[in-house]
C-alpha cells in the first residue's frame, strides 16, 4: 500500500474539483468549476427586472458608495485577468491568453470610475443653474467575442460610475467568459455592501434576446460593441443608442520614420491578441525607398514572409462565400481563422513555423482582400507607394469610412498633420503600437467600447449619462 501525504490528498481532490478529464476548467455559460454565476438569466424580461431592480438599489446608494463597489470590480478583474484570459481563448478559440490577461489589468487600472461624471454651475445676474449627469436607467449592451469579459468589466464600470443598472446581451461564441465577467461584477457589488444581483445576462442569448432588449420599455439605452450588422440593428431601434463599430485600421510609413522602430510597433501592435482589437493595425502603406528596411525590420521582429502566390492561397481560405439572405454571394472572414496564431495559419498553406513567429507579411496591391477585409487575424498586407499624397489616398479608401482608428510613423509634422485630417479617424496613433490609442502604453483612460458611429469616442462613465439642469433664479450666487 502507498502512503500518500495530507498535502497530495488537498492537490488530487483540489484537482478533481477543478479539472475535468482534458485536464481544462469545466465550464458554462452558468457556471465555473462548480462555482454558479450569479445574475445569469433564461428569460430576457427576466434578466431585464432584475436589472431594474439593481439600478434602483445603484439610485440609493451615495457615490461613496458606488466607488466602493468599482473599487473591488477593479480587485478582482486583476485578481482574475489570468483565468478570464484563459478562459476567453479556450471558449473561442481566438487570441492569446498573455494578452488577454494584459487587456484586464488595463481594464482594472485605467477605466474611469466615478471622477468621470462632472456637474458644470453656471452663475451670472439670473442666479445659479446647475448641470448634472444623470442615469439613464436600464442600459442594454451587446458585446463582441473578440474581447469579452474586457468589455463586459469595461462597460460595467462605466454603467455602475454612472449610476445605471445593467444587462448584457453577450456574443454566444463568448457567452461562458462573459457570463464570468457579469458574476465578477456582482460578487464585487455584494462584497462591498451593494445588490448581490447588479449586472445581469443570458445563459443563452440570441437574436431574439437582443430583439427583446431592443425593443424593451424598461431599457432606455443601448450600447452595442460589435460588427457592422449589429451596430447597425440598434441604431434602428428607435432608442438612445451608442454603436461602437468595425474599424480596419491603415498604418502609413513614411522615410522620415524611425524604420526599425516603425516595423517592431507595427508588429507589436498587429499581433496583439493576435490581432483582434478593433483598432490594430490592418494593413501597411509603406513608402516604396523605406520599404526594404521596413520589411527586414519587421522580420527581425517575429513576422515571416510569403509571396504573393502563397498570399493568394492563404487569402482563399481565411476568406469564405456565403450566401447572404438576399441570395447574394458575400466574402466573409472565416471563423476559424479569426484570431489564431500565424503558425497556425501558415500551416493552412503548409508552411511550418515555430513560436517566434508572430506575424504574417506579405507585398500586395491595394485591392487585395487582406487589404480591403478587417480580418482581425495576425496577417499584416503591405502596399508601397510613391509618396504622401497617393498613402494617404489609399490609406483613407481602406478605411472604408468606418472613422474607427488609423497610425503613422513619421517624423514629418505636415505628413501626420495631413492624413489626420483626411481619415477623420475616432482615434489616430503616432509612432507607437495601436495600443497606445487606447491607453496601453499611452497617456489616457481606456475603453474596449469605442463610439465612432455615434461619436461618443473613447467611452467612459459620462457617455453613459443624460444632462439634467436645474435652476436657480435670482438667487445663490456668493459674489
Ligand atoms: P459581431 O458583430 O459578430 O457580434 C457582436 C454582438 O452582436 C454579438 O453579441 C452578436 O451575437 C450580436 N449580433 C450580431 N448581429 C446582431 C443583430 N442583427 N441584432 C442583434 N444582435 C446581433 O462581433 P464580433 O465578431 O464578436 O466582434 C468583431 C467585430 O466587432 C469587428 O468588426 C470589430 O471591429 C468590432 N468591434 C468594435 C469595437 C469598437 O469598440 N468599436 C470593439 C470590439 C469589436
Amino acid at each position: 500500500m502507498t502512503n500518500i501525504s495530507e498535502s497530495q490528498i488537498r492537490e488530487i481532490v483540489k484537482k478533481i474539483l477543478t479539472e475535468n478529464e482534458n485536464g481544462k476548467a469545466k465550464w458554462s455559460a452558468t457556471e465555473y468549476n462548480g462555482r454558479k454565476f450569479i445574475g445569469i438569466f433564461s428569460d430576457m424580461n427576466e434578466a431585464i427586472d432584475a436589472a431594474e431592480r439593481g439600478y434602483k438599489a445603484v439610485r440609493n446608494m451615495t457615490v461613496e458608495q458606488r466607488e466602493k463597489i468599482i473599487t473591488e470590480i477593479r480587485r478582482l478583474t486583476r485578481e482574475n485577468a489570468e483565468i478570464l484570459g484563459r478562459l476567453g481563448v479556450e471558449e473561442t478559440g481566438m487570441g492569446n491568453p498573455e494578452h488577454k490577461r494584459l487587456k484586464h489589468i488595463l481594464v482594472a487600472d485605467k477605466t474611469p470610475g466615478t471622477e468621470d461624471i462632472v456637474s458644470e454651475a453656471k452663475t451670472g445676474d439670473g442666479g445659479l443653474t446647475l448641470t448634472e449627469m444623470a442615469p439613464f436607467g436600464v442600459v442594454g449592451a451587446i458585446t463582441p467575442s473578440t474581447n469579452p469579459s474586457e468589455t463586459v468589466i469595461c462597460n460595467s464600470i462605466g454603467m455602475i460610475a454612472a449610476g445605471n443598472g445593467v444587462v448584457f446581451n453577450p456574443h454566444p461564441n463568448a457567452i461562458a467568459t462573459s457570463n464570468y465577467a457579469v458574476d465578477l461584477v456582482n460578487r464585487a457589488s455584494k462584497a462591498a455592501g451593494g445588490p448581490e444581483i447588479l449586472v445581469c445576462s443570458m445563459d443563452e442569448p440570441t437574436m431574439d434576446s437582443a430583439k427583446i432588449m431592443q425593443t424593451h420599455p424598461k431599457i432606455k439605452l443601448l450600447v452595442c460593441t460589435g460588427g457592422p450588422g449589429v451596430v447597425k440593428a440598434v441604431l434602428s431601434s428607435g432608442k438612445k443608442a451608442i454603436g461602437a463599430g468595425a474599424g480596419n485600421p491603415p498604418v502609413i510609413v513614411d522615410d522620415t520614420a524611425d524604420i526599425q522602430k516603425a516595423g517592431k510597433d507595427i508588429i507589436d501592435g498587429c499581433c496583439f491578441d493576435n490581432n483582434l482589437p478593433c483598432i490594430a493595425e490592418k494593413e501597411v502603406f509603406a513608402f516604396d525607398n523605406i520599404a526594404d528596411e521596413l520589411i527586414a525590420a519587421m522580420k527581425k521582429n517575429g513576422a515571416y514572409m510569403i509571396n504573393s502566390e502563397q498570399a493568394d492561397r492563404l487569402a482563399g481560405i481565411v476568406l469564405v462565400e456565403k450566401t447572404s439572405k438576399s441570395g447574394a454571394k458575400v466574402k466573409t472572414v472565416s471563423r476559424e481563422c479569426v484570431g489564431r496564431d500565424a503558425s497556425v495559419l501558415l500551416s493552412k498553406i503548409g508552411i511550418t513555423v515555430g513560436k517566434e513567429i508572430r506575424c504574417i507579411i506579405c507585398e500586395t496591391g491595394f485591392m487585395h482582400d487582406f487589404v480591403q477585409y478587417e480580418l482581425m487575424m495576425p496577417i499584416l498586407p503591405i502596399v508601397r507607394v510613391k509618396n504622401i499624397d497617393e498613402a494617404i489616398d489609399l490609406a483613407v479608401k481602406a478605411e472604408h469610412g468606418n472613422r474607427h482608428t488609423a497610425h503613422m510613423h513619421s517624423k514629418n509634422i505636415d505628413n501626420l498633420s495631413a492624413f489626420a485630417k483626411a481619415v477623420e479617424t475616432t482615434i489616430f496613433v503616432k509612432n507607437a503600437p495601436s495600443y497606445a490609442g487606447i491607453g496601453f502604453g499611452g497617456e489616457g483612460h481606456t475603453t474596449f467600447t469605442i463610439a465612432g458611429p455615434t461619436g461618443e469616442g473613447i467611452t467612459s462613465a459620462r457617455s453613459y449619462t443624460r444632462k439634467r439642469r436645474c435652476v436657480m433664479s435670482d438667487s445663490f450666487r456668493i459674489i
